[in-house]
């Protein structure tokens, strides 16, 4: 069955259901102009001469009387075995026209007692669904298995612009672009430049993707189509697809126009794998359809896909090709000050009193998404309502807070303030020793704000060019700084946690590919003894280990990688300790403004450290930053 004979289909099951509807209200308003009247009233009648003709049949006798020159259908029970032959008597002492009657009432007592209510339901049913089918997801309805349901913005009603969304400078800088060529496409036309066909925005859920997306829409004064990744798939295989298909449809039709997909990773993993549910097949050929419509559209046409996810690694490398999602945006939790600028968006419509301190209440919500403080500030709203108060005040903030805190502590989402400490002292830790080894990259960004699934602070550092060839000594400075976070902790806080198992294990797997693969171990001398996949540095996953090493081999490798590893940590500890107070000072000031750009952080540690530094040039824009946890 193709869309249209469906829809057809449906569309004669509604009519069969008000014909029988219809037939059954006659039913019912024929039986109401019947006056029900006791058998007793009737004997009465029929004494008196009133009653004009019956019909006699099992259960009931019908007929009509006249009572003051007026007719009345009646009806009325007979009384269980009573002599018929004494009522015929009856009625023919009266001379009362009769008859019998056998037909059962079985189809009309079928249609009112069960027909009737189930067609009343079923189009009860029907509508609603209809209404609310319409309601979220545009067009469709309960005929449209195949439409997208994508929900379609109105422009004028639910228009979103930069302005609304607060913080996310970078993201917004980098949508700047789109939203010109969505206003001027000509003259990006003329000059046969290329504009993305996707960009996917990354971040934690609730961090304001959905919103910038609208924002873009809004700003270029596009249409803005909405679907969730998960709307795609369905049980059946082929729906996903068809829905992809409607969804590019509709889009070509008003372009130009934005396309956001939520959670484009319940579409879009890794091909192949084995799943439980058995449900793969579907999400393949939905993904296949989204590629293939990425793929087919003229990217000049003026339809952009903005995607959204919280696991970009997840996704099939297909999706990530130049001609698909060939960009990605960043969309971090905010830090301190975005915090302050979110709050200050979404109290643009309360009422609330002067004495507010919106830093005092981005202090208090470290770990906030743009989504918690939104419900802050409505929870802040309610209370007062509550109180009835005339505006909302602190207590109202602090209180909101509160709940909003429980609920995310629930769902393990923020941190104590013990270890909000101990990861910033990590950072700072891995931050310095970078700053501080001779042939690490320079810092570019340190932040204590939560990121990804593992990753509860992050250093980030930037090479100042391409590296090709990488030499002994700039491999263990890489371990070095991997080991700063570690180190960090020891020498601050006496004790190590669990927080620095993926530095580890970056850094271990490190020195094992300086001792196996680099040649670089003085033991074992200039041997590689590959085959451990993909050579490419900082590659994380070993594949198993060579079956031709010798036990002699594996013991000298372990010994080894663990000298390299001991030493290198002796090194970043004495490090360490040496700076200890600037350590600590900075991590104080991080923990305060939970992010701090490379200059800042090498202005103080130049104030506090203890020797002079290592001279380190800016670092380039543009180039893939380098990332410790
Ligand atoms: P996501 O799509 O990333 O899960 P949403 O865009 O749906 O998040 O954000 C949910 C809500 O949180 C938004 O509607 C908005 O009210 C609020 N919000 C999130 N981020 C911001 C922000 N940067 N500025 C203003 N409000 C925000
Ligand atoms: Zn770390």
């Amino acid at each position: 069955m193709d869309e249209k004979q469906k829809k057809r289909y449906w569309i004669w099951i509604v009519y069969a259901l008000l014909g029988i509807a219809l037939v059954a209200g006659i039913q019912l308003s024929q039986a109401k102009r019947t006056t029900s009247i006791d058998y007793s009233d009737f004997l009465d009648r029929l004494d008196k001469g009133q009653i004009k003709s019956v019909t006699i049949s099992q259960s009931s006798v019908t007929g009509t009387y006249v009572e003051n020159g007026a007719s009345t259908d009646f009806k009325t029970t007979i009384v269980p075995n009573m002599q018929i032959t004494d009522l015929i008597a009856d009625l023919r002492a009266h001379s009362v026209v009769f008859n019998g009657e056998v037909t059962s009432t079985l189809w009309r007592d079928v249609l009112l007692t069960w027909l009737l209510p189930i067609a009343v339901i079923v189009l009860l049913w029907f509508f609603l669904f209809r209404r609310i089918s319409s309601r979220v997801g545009g067009t469709g309805g309960a005929l449209s298995f195949g439409q997208s349901k994508a929900k379609i913005y109105d422009r004028s009603k639910d228009r979103v612009n930069f302005d609304d969304v607060a913080g996310l400078d970078e993201a917004k800088l980098e949508l700047l672009e789109i939203i010109d060529f969505l206003k001027n496409p000509q003259k990006y036309r003329r000059l046969g430049a290329r504009i993305p066909k996707g960009v996917l925005l990354v971040g934690a859920p609730g961090t304001g993707k959905t919103l910038l997306a609208r924002a873009v829409a809004g700003e270029a004064d596009v249409p803005f189509f909405a679907i969730s990744g998960s709307q795609f798939v369905e049980m059946f295989v082929g729906v996903g697809a068809a829905r992809v298909r409607d969804l590019f449809e509709q889009a070509k039709a008003k372009a130009p126009c934005i396309v956001f997909i939520d959670e484009i990773d319940t579409v879009g993993k890794v091909r192949g794998g084995i799943s439980a549910t058995g449900g793969t097949e579907e999400r393949e050929q939905t993904l296949n359809q989204l590629l293939a419509e990425m793929d087919g559209f003229d990217p000049q046409l003026g339809v952009i896909i903005l995607a959204a996810t919280n696991r970009p690694e997840v996704l099939d490398p297909a999706i990530l090709r130049p001609g698909r999602f060939d960009r990605q945006i960043g969309v971090d939790r905010p830090d301190i000050k975005g915090r302050e600028e979110i709050l200050r968006v979404h109290l643009r419509k309360i009422k609330m009193s002067k004495a507010v301190d919106l830093k005092l209440l981005a202090a208090r919500t470290p770990g906030f998404a743009g989504s918690d403080l939104a419900n802050v500030v409505n929870e802040a709203a309610l209370l007062a309502a509550r109180h009835g108060k005339t505006e909302v005040d602190m207590k109202d903030f602090e209180e909101a807070i509160d709940r909003v805190v429980g609920g995310l502590e629930r769902k393990s989402r923020i941190l104590s303030e013990k270890e909000r400490k101990v990861v910033a002292h990590h950072e700072v830790g891995h931050a310095m020793v970078a700053s501080l080894v001779q042939f690490a990259d320079p810092v570019h960004r340190i932040t204590v704000i939560p990121r990804g699934v593992a990753a509860l602070g992050m250093t980030q550092q930037l090479p100042e060019e391409d590296r090709y060839i990488i030499t002994k000594p700039e491999l263990l400075d890489r371990i070095a700084v991997l080991m700063g976070g570690r180190a960090a902790e020891e020498i601050v806080f006496g004790e190590i946690s669990t927080g620095a198992q993926s530095d580890l294990e970056k850094a271990t797997m490190l020195a094992r590919r300086m001792v196996e693969n680099f040649g670089m171990s003085d033991k074992l001398g200039p041997l590689s003894l590959g085959n451990r996949g993909p050579s490419l540095l900082g590659e994380e996953f070993a594949f198993g280990r060579e079956q031709s090493i010798s036990e002699a081999t594996a013991e000298v490798i372990d010994a080894e990688m663990k000298n390299l590893l001991e030493q290198n940590y002796e090194r970043v500890r004495d490090l360490i300790r040496e700076q200890r107070d600037a350590l600590e000072h900075i991590a104080e000031i991080l923990l305060e403004k939970e992010t701090l750009e490379g200059d800042e952080f090498r202005k103080l540690l130049e104030e506090r450290r203890v020797k002079p530094a290592v001279k380190h040039k800016e670092p380039k824009p543009g180039k893939e930053p380098k990332v410790s946890a």
